[in-house]
């Protein structure tokens, strides 16, 4: 039985905690993985301290030799893509074509990184005075701490290291506690393509203890997390106390809005992708269909068939179509709030309950979900579920739609079914989302395109695209004064 390690300084070094815990399959609960020590506090002091020594000679190694590493890295990505999949498919439950998907998606941000150190490019700005000029550069900030979820446990590290590294900066990884195989994989990948000793460095615990650490400790400059709100927003208050800069992409309630005039085949089957994908459990995931009265029971009649055609099962066959929830927690909350949905007068259309037939029953199967005749005030429309559950809101008309799809502490991602012009360019303007899409799911993503969330999601600068590196550097403002004299305008 593996028992996972840390990385630190270079070295695969084992935790002494005595707090352990299973690496378990979701899909099948016989089928234990490894096990983790969960790190102790001196030992992620340890990590942090090891990045902290590194950083000098990484700070001051070309930015084109940082990007090759990472490149190196994509590269062998790409060809253990097979094997990382499978064993993504296994630690956390998604379907062996998602694992495939976000490791393509892994490999194209790796690429796209190792391209950037070549273009860590400042400005150059003329002067209001004669014989002036400035300029700007950017550099590294120092050690940076990359913390984790265990949803897109390769690709959401992967987005956060190849930016950080070739910035220039030394990183501590605190991944997830339920996904440390992928983890630790990662790192073996970086190690392999020639990352020099402590500037990244893994640390396998939990997160009110090891992570605590990390997020606290003064010489980590800066910090990355993707996560839940309730642990983002505490983490950004304590690091920004201390001045530290945070970088937080929180939690959705995604919106699709489907109007009367919408392609009803192509607004069903995006919405039953977008909500029961990856079993619901992406920041993306389609959580709320607020449809016109006009369309509603033709949408929610043919939606919920297709729920009920979906073929549940372990990931790794290929006919399945979604996996189980991530953990025995995960599918607790899943089917308690299916039971706050009933309780708070929702109509439960189809599933509602655990999936335990056909050898189900060792896994965390959560039937596809739908609530009808939902409304904007009950929690399955406020909450953030992470499971395969959608509620459904009746409204009158495309303003109505607008407003309860705003009604959302949220702001991630959103969609909309229509073909009408005027409406969509509406909807783009005044949706509050960070990202929204037209007539394709709330889901998905490419790797050179901004991606994040505003209002309750999103803290901090855009992750990916042209705007990676903008929170992993610092940028510098020089004045160049060439007249060889003492100042006489510009005297503020
Ligand atoms: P989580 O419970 O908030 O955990 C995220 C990470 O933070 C884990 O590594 C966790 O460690 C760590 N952590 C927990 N408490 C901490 C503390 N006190 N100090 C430092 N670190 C701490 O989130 P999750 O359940 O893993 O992931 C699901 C959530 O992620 C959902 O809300 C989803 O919407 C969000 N998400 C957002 C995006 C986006 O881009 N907006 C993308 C993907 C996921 P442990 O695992 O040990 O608890
Ligand atoms: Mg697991």
């Amino acid at each position: 039985m593996t028992t996972y390690r840390n990385f630190i300084s270079g070295k695969w070094v084992e935790s002494t905690s005595t707090r352990t815990a299973a690496n378990v399959n979701p899909a099948n609960t016989d089928d234990v993985l490894g096990t983790v020590r969960q790190a102790t506090r001196d030992e992620a002091r340890a990590a942090v301290e090891a990045a902290a020594n590194a950083f000098r000679d990484w700070r001051a190694t070309p930015a084109p030799t940082r990007g090759r590493i990472v490149a190196k890295a994509a590269r062998l990505l790409e060809e253990n893509k097979e094997e990382v999949a499978q064993l993504l498919t296994r630690e956390e439950g998604k379907t062996i074509a998602e694992s495939r998907g976000e490791l393509q998606r892994s490999i194209n941000v790796a690429e796209f990184c190792a391209g950037e150190a070549r273009r860590l490019n400042g400005e150059t700005i003329p002067s209001e005075l004669p014989l002036n000029f400035a300029y700007t550069i950017k550099q590294p900030i120092g050690v940076v701490a990359c913390v984790t979820p265990w949803n897109f446990p390769v690709a959401i590290p992967i987005w956060k290291i190849a930016p950080a590294l070739v910035a220039g900066n030394t990183v501590v990884f605190k991944p997830a506690s339920i996904t440390p195989a992928t983890a630790v994989r990662i790192t073996e990948i970086f190690e392999a393509a020639g990352i020099p000793a402590g500037v990244l460095n893994l640390v396998l615990g939990s997160g009110s203890e090891a992570g605590d650490e990390i997020i606290n400790h003064p010489a980590v400059k800066a910090i990355s997390f993707t996560g839940s709100n309730g642990v983002g927003i505490r983490l950004y208050e304590q690091a920004s106390r201390r001045g530290a800069k945070v970088q937080c992409e929180m939690g959705g309630k995604n919106p699709v809005i489907v109007l009367e005039d919408a392609d009803m085949d192509l607004a069903v089957e995006s919405t039953a992708q977008g909500a029961f994908g990856s079993s619901g459990q992406r920041c993306t995931a389609t959580s709320r269909a607020v449809v016109v009265n006009e369309v509603a029971d033709e949408f929610v009649q043919r939606l919920a068939k297709r729920a009920q055609s979906m073929r549940l099962g372990a990931g790794a066959d290929p006919q399945t179509e979604m996996g189980p929830s991530v953990d025995e927690n995960q599918f607790k909350t899943v089917l308690s709030y299916i039971d706050v949905g009933r309780e708070d007068g929702a109509t439960l259309v189809c599933g509602g309950e655990r999936a335990s037939v056909d050898g189900l029953d060792k896994g965390y199967f959560v039937h596809p979900t739908v609530f009808d005749h939902v409304t904007p005030d009950m929690r399955i429309a406020r909450e953030e579920i992470f499971g395969p559950v959608l509620s459904v809101l009746r409204v009158r008309d495309f303003d109505h739609a607008m407003e309860v799809a705003n009604d959302c502490e949220y702001g991630l991602s959103s969609s909309i079914f229509t073909n009408d012009a005027a409406r969509i360019f509406r909807f783009v303007d005044e949706i509050e989302t960070g990202m929204t899409h037209i007539n394709s799911p709330t889901t998905g993503g490419e790797a050179h395109v901004p991606f994040g969330g505003i209002k309750g999601t999103g803290i901090g600068d855009r992750e990916q695209g042209s705007t990676a590196l903008d929170f992993y550097t610092d940028l510098k403002v020089v004045y160049v004064d060439y007249t060889g004299r003492k100042r006489e305008g510009n005297l503020y």
